[in-house]
């Protein structure tokens, strides 16, 4: 679903509690440069209500993103779910944005509602996904070789560090 179809013209909607699903998929996340995830196949619903000075939003998201091991890089599956309200007041005195509260110009049309759903992905994301966290193992294979690699690393500066004792450089 392209990341257009998030933009809601809310001013075509009547008062009232209105309801729009949503589907985050591979096009979708790849309007995202750099982001928490790079595909995945996400459930989205916004319900809002849409009074005279101010719109209630209700977010809601579930589904599974792809997200590689951040200890031995394997492809995972990570199931997401998260829910978010957020408050925009309809007033030309606009305020600054804060978590659960926004601005909406009266003559603005358009409420942009992607940014919110994909804050809220890498939100329900924590800080590192391992394959723990899905029940899968770690590939011991790739854990071998980056550890090799290191330790690679290591002996490199020693070697560096020695040359220059030799060469009276310090
Ligand atoms: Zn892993």
């Amino acid at each position: 679903m392209s990341i257009e179809l998030f933009d809601i013209e809310i001013g075509k909607y009547k008062e009232g509690v209105h309801r729009i699903e949503f589907e985050m998929d591979s096009e979708f996340f790849k309007s995202y440069e750099s982001s928490c995830v790079e595909d995945g196949k996400v459930w989205a619903e916004l319900v809002f209500d849409k009074g005279a000075f101010a719109i209630k939003f209700d977010f809601k998201i579930k589904g599974e993103v792809k997200r590689s091991c951040d200890r031995c890089l394997n492809d995972l599956s990570y199931p997401v779910e998260n829910t978010f309200n957020l408050v925009a007041k309809i007033t030309a005195d606009i305020g600054e944005d804060e978590e659960h509260l926004t601005y909406i110009l009266p003559n603005e049309q358009w409420f942009k509602a992607a940014s919110y759903f994909m804050e809220m992905i890498c939100l329900s994301l924590p800080i590192k996904v391992v394959c723990e966290d899905v029940s899968q193992v770690c590939d011991s294979s790739m854990l071998e070789k980056f550890m090799e690699e290191e330790e690679e690393e290591i002996p490199s500066q020693f070697e560096k560090l020695k040359n220059l004792f030799k060469d009276n450089k310090i």
